[in-house]
């Protein structure tokens, strides 16, 4: 049996006459850009999360900029960034002319940890970028605290965390601004890259619709220099007809990590916590394994195809290189680097893929510890 790390075709196929439609209507109406299409994936997106404003952009890479950008981040501005997570989080920092400045994580939990974010706060500090890596949210009310009182503007990445909650509330509506990614295979994911922007306030809307719009406030007059970052017809299309399966989904994905963690309860693998006031979403199903490369081989010997999310902290990238980073600089982010594996994680996945997912796993641990 081959179990793929991401199954994006059975997705389609549960909702194929849906999809097909909706895409035809775009199509023969030819509402490529923006539009009407956008707009009710906009509100109800917003509505889902019990936030006031959304705005749809091309990408989670560009909502990322357009956000920070929105809330004064600039040349000049240092900004903490978690030292585990997708590259794009602090080269949209680097793009907007701020510096990332890597924060080490938490040790249980893969995200920012709190209380190593003071220290690294300078006079240059503007803005914190906790990220809800793997579908677990972040500790938002140790992390707006510390915002508080240092007067830091807050940019949550929830480009893996659609519809996970910290302490009952939906994340994306704690700091001033939040982003979201629709790459195909997120928790909600586009046909084709897409993304959002979503804040309570009602000036950042205005300013990253106007970002992302050639800076344009009425037809042919330009108030500021922007740029083209925006949804598709198709995409906007797509997102709609899912978002309204996005919850089942989401309890789906709880339930394989469930069975997952009671299969392998006895294996002494770290198996991902999540704290009692989180609901994690499961984007990714990260365990730590000491000989991960020989296990991980093992696998997909067998047709079982994991992933290393990441198998490079970013300080320790080839583009911070110059930075010079030393392991000690963000021990528990480095520590981890060579042990985490994620499974196939995903709504569609069954019990039986489940379970021999987690049988070949124990095997190929044991052979490899003989070896
Ligand atoms: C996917 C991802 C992004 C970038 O989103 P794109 O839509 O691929 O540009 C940013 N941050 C995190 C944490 C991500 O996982």
């Amino acid at each position: 049996m081959h179990i793929p790390f991401v199954d994006l075709k059975s997705q389609y196929l549960s909702l194929k006459q849906e999809f097909d439609e909706a895409i035809l209507k775009i199509v023969s109406e030819t509402a490529f850009i923006g539009g009407k299409y956008a707009k009710a994936f906009e509100e109800s997106f917003a509505e889902y999360l019990g936030v006031k404003h959304c705005v749809a952009v091309a990408n989670g890479t560009d909502a990322l900029e357009i956000g920070l950008e929105a809330i004064g981040v600039g040349e000049g501005d240092e900004v903490l960034v978690p030292a585990n997570t997708f590259f794009a989080t602090a080269e949209a920092v680097g793009n907007v002319g701020a510096k990332a400045v890597f924060v080490d994580i938490e040790p249980n939990f893969y995200n920012i940890d709190p209380s190593k974010v003071e220290e690294k706060i300078t006079p240059r500090t503007k803005a914190i970028i906790p990220v809800h890596l793997y579908g677990l949210p972040a500790e938002m009310d140790e992390i707006m605290a510390i915002a508080n009182k240092h007067s830091l503007k807050v940019l949550e990445d929830c480009a893996q965390a659609h519809g996970a909650t910290y302490k009952g509330k939906t994340v994306g509506t704690f700091g001033d601004v939040a982003t979201f990614s629709f790459y195909p295979s997120k928790n909600l994911g586009a046909f084709g890259d897409a993304g959002a922007i979503v804040t309570n306030n009602a000036g950042t809307a205005e300013t990253a619709r106007l970002i992302a719009n050639h800076g344009q406030i009425a037809k042919n007059r330009h108030s500021m220099i922007g740029r083209n970052s925006r949804l598709d017809g198709i995409q906007a299309a797509v997102l709609s007809v899912k978002l309204p399966h996005l919850e089942s989904w989401l309890e789906a994905r709880r339930k394989n990590a469930a069975l997952y963690n009671e299969l392998l309860s006895d294996t002494g693998l770290q198996l991902p916590l999540a704290p009692q006031h989180s609901r994690h979403t499961y984007h990714l199903y990260v365990v730590q394994i000491p000989n991960r490369q020989a296990v991980q081989q093992k696998l997909s010997d067998e047709q079982i195809e994991t992933g290393l999310h990441y198998p490079t902290a970013l300080p320790f990238l080839e583009a911070y290189a110059d930075l010079n980073y030393q392991p000690s600089d963000f021990p528990v982010a480095h520590a981890q680097m060579d042990k985490i594996l994620s499974l196939p994680m995903y709504a569609e996945l069954t019990e039986e893929m489940i379970e021999k997912v987690c049988r070949s796993l124990k095997n190929a641990i044991v052979m490899s510890a003989a070896n």
